[in-house]
């Protein structure tokens, strides 16, 4: 999978991708990361990628002719002959469409995504309408620039592509991760029979299934005066995993209530939590 990032400061991004599962991802040819100077794309002595906005109103605008030249550069196909299933070029805008996991798992299924990120008070309008297929916001805040949505969008996404993470169920049982039916949905896909639902947990797991991931702990086993749930070194690994989604329901509950509503909910779930509600 490629990944093309237009930005004004391509070295802001430089660093990011030098580390852990990027870098191994790199260097065993999964991804490519490119990271490209907008102002190569100017005609002016000065380089110019911005100007002021129409109607008035405070600072810059990034200028759609620079992008253009960057995004034909790049080897993008013009937007009406783009194949949604292999291409997508992503606008970065607090105005966007929230980033998911769900919008994560989808763009992995791609073979290049191109990534424009925009400074000052934006990108001119025109760049959304005549060449991006999305706009994407990271989170309700306003950062200076695309960058750093970038990055997460590039490190979430390609963190799912096959072959990038030791552990292949990594990535599906963890927070956010699919439910057993949608794990079911994507069983044709894989050839790796960790990734089937069967009712038992993996080794170093339990299905979030839309739920926060339960809480992790390593040794030493107390440390500060706080001890290891006494459960884990027991050694029941049925007492374990249903230990695990309690943990991973009660969490959710705390932080993150919204999720109930559309996670993947057994009987015994349910009991559990009104239990906690009762409690
Ligand atoms: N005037 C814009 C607004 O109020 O929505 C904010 C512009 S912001 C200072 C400059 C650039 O940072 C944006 O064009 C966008 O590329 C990026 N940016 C800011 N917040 C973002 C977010 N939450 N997610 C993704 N990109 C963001």
């Amino acid at each position: 999978m490629r990944f093309d990032i237009i930005t004004i400061f391509p070295g802001l991004l430089a660093g990011i991708f030098e580390h852990g599962v990027i870098k191994r991802a790199v260097a065993g040819g999964i991804v490519e990361v490119k990271a490209h100077d907008l102002r190569d794309f100017t005609h002016d002595r000065h380089r110019t990628v911005d100007d002021r906005p129409f109607g008035g109103g405070e600072g810059m605008v990034l200028k759609p002719e620079p992008i253009a030249a960057a995004l034909e550069s790049v080897g993008a196909t013009p937007k009406d002959q783009r194949d949604p299933q292999r291409e997508s070029v992503i606008l970065l805008s607090a105005q966007g469409k929230k980033f998911t996991q769900g919008t994560a798992r989808e763009l992995a299924r791609l073979e290049r995504v191109i990534l424009l990120c925009g400074r000052y008070e934006g990108v001119d309008e025109r760049v959304n309408d005549l060449f991006a297929d999305r706009e994407l916001s990271i989170g309700d805040y306003v950062l200076s620039g695309g960058e750093l949505g970038a990055a997460v969008i590039v490190d979430a996404t390609m963190r799912l592509l096959p072959g990038v993470l030791g552990n292949e169920a990594s990535s599906q049982f963890e927070s956010f991760g699919l439910s057993n039916a949608e794990i079911a949905k994507t069983e044709g896909e894989s050839s790796d029979d960790s990734l089937q639902p069967s009712g038992v947990a993996p080794s170093s797991s339990y299905g979030a299934g839309g739920l926060l991931d339960y809480p992790h702990y390593t040794r030493p086993v107390e440390f500060r005066g706080l001890t290891v749930p006494e459960i884990l070194t027991g050694g029941d690994h049925l007492k374990i995993s249903h230990w695990r989604r309690e943990q991973a329901l009660e969490k959710t509950r705390r932080n993150r209530p919204d999720l109930l509503q559309t996670a993947e909910l057994s009987d015994r779930d349910r009991e559990f939590l009104a239990s906690l509600d009762e409690g």
